[in-house]
């Protein structure tokens, strides 16, 4: 048995079982209702399905792959549909269907002596952050879709943000999974120990496959002490490697204080500036590049500041930065972050711009970003700079924008040989060409092309195993 062939629409006795097995309401299948969830909310992803199924348990999904796993019926898990890379988007040819995660959407338990949370795979991870919040708790993964993106996206794309450099990725947030297998079996390893080495650990495997292994229904994420103390500022300096070397001269006095460190490009604040209402520019003079940097710690309130204004002034002196702005309140700082979550519409507003989600080693951030200048300043006259991230990580988002004299099917034009140019030099560098968004449709002949054969192999090989008919997210992640 293999997944339905390219084409083949599904036989209408299996979506009659399917749209049972769902349960009432479970079922979407007029095409105005199915074609928010076709849809990729940048980039243009879009497919067509005959059923969006959003069932309302763990038993009602393994129903469901059982008979996708019989039919040999493609599967394409989503949670809030807010991924960058057209993971979660079916192919055309109906011969797939979307399982939702929507409606599988409970928090199961609390434990404040154990510190973790057990939620289903659809808690939105904003309704995540507020009942750690709410038991005085931190869950400290945070990104600008953290309003829509679900537990279970999170945990397949193995999320970053801006707080990984104090707290890591979501792969370091989660204890134990559960986990609906392309047979339709459940694996219940919804298991809330920080040690256990009985043998492999199978959950480190789903975190961050794309839903291409299985399903994952439900997580034990870790909790932490929610922080007492907090100070925000707004750093104008000249370039990347000051920006490093502020990294650097900001660890030696702050240490493990340090919870974000975001680096943003002049540029991408100028199409900000220009095409998203409500920002306006911190401070009055120009920088080429600012740093957005946050600190936290368990002291009391306002026992951040002292610290925090003498590691500015030291800097100021050493020459490292041009300016800083320490956030004078809750709301100033709310707003400087609004701004760095609001980078992904400004790209939109000003046309559209060749995404690449790469990393480096931090020591060659700097290197990085000024080869790629070059080379497409070379290579495309005209395009916009738009380079920002997560410095710490060494994760630089660098989406050059749209050329003025370009229309939007030109951009799709030059996707690939822009990708080519940026990630050979990723690739030199000893980077990845996907940090944290994943690979889902959009990376993958570039996956491919950089990846050693051995670990492809590799990968192949654990797909083969968990889902020898393929019908886990077909043609995501790899090539089907
Ligand atoms: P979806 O988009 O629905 O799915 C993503 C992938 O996971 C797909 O392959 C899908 O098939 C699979 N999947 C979803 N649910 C399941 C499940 N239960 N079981 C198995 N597979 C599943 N990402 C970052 O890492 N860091 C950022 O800073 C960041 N910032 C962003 C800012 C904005 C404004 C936007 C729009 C996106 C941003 N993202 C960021 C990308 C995105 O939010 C994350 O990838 C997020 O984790 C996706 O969650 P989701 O629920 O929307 O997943
Ligand atoms: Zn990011």
């Amino acid at each position: 048995m293999s997944s339905n062939p390219i084409g083949t629409p599904i036989a209408a006795g299996a979506i009659e079982r399917l749209r049972a097995a769902a349960g009432p309401g479970g079922a979407l299948e007029d095409p105005s209702d199915t074609a928010p969830y076709c849809k990729s909310f940048r980039d243009g992803w879009e497919g067509r399905v005959p059923l969006v199924l959003r069932p309302q348990t763990t038993a009602a999904v393994a129903d469901v792959v059982r008979i996708c796993a019989e039919a040999g019926i493609g599967v394409v898990p989503q949670g809030g549909n807010t991924g960058l890379t057209g993971g979660s988007q079916p192919h055309a040819d109906m011969s797939e269907i979307i399982l939702s995660t929507s409606r599988l959407n409970q928090i199961r338990a609390i434990d404040i002596v154990n510190d973790t949370i057990v939620v289903e795979a659809g808690v939105v991870l904003k309704a995540v952050q507020s009942a750690a919040e709410r038991v005085d708790r931190l869950f400290p993964l945070s990104l600008g879709a953290e309003g829509s993106c679900q537990i279970g996206g999170n945990i397949s794309t193995n999320a970053g943000g801006v707080q990984v450099l104090r707290y890591g990725n979501m792969r370091n947030l989660v204890l134990g999974l559960e986990v609906v297998l392309p047979d339709g079996s459940v694996w219940n390893g919804l298991r809330a120990l920080r040690k256990d080495n009985a043998g492999y650990d199978m959950k480190q495997v789903f975190i961050g496959a794309e839903g291409t292994l299985g399903i994952v229904t439900a997580a034990v994420l870790r909790l932490l002490p929610k922080p007492t103390a907090s100070e925000t500022a707004w750093i104008g300096l000249a370039s990347p490697a000051a920006a490093v070397a502020l990294l650097g001269h900001m660890r030696a006095r702050l240490g493990e204080t340090i919870s974000a460190f975001e680096l943003i490009g002049r540029s991408a604040l100028d199409l900000l500036l220009a095409g998203v209402p409500g920002h306006e520019d911190p401070m009055s003079q120009v920088h080429p590049w600012y740093v957005l940097m946050e600190l936290t710690s368990q002291g009391v309130a306002g026992s951040l500041n002292a610290p925090l204004a003498d590691a500015l002034a030291a800097a100021l002196e050493r020459e490292l930065i041009g300016d800083a702005l320490l956030a004078a309140s809750g709301a100033q700082a709310a707003k400087l972050w609004r701004m760095r979550e609001s980078l992904v519409e400004a790209q939109q507003a000003a046309g559209g711009s060749i995404a690449h989600d790469v990393s480096v080693p931090v020591s060659r951030i700097a290197d990085f970003i000024a080869r790629a200048d070059a080379a497409l300043a070379a290579a495309c006259p005209g395009m916009r700079h738009c380079a920002f991230g997560h410095v710490g990580d060494g994760n630089i988002h660098y989406n050059p924008v749209r050329p003025l004299d370009w229309n939007a099917a030109r951009l799709r034009q030059e996707r690939a040989r822009v990708n080519r140019i940026v990630h050979d030099i990723v690739a030199d560098l000893g980077g990845s060409i996907s940090a944290e968004h994943g690979v889902g449709q959009s990376r993958l002949e570039e996956l491919e092309h950089y990846k050693q054969s051995v670990e492809l192999d590799m990968m192949r090989s654990l797909k083969r195993a968990l889902d020898p008919h393929g019908i886990m997210n077909p043609g995501k992640l790899l090539v089907r």
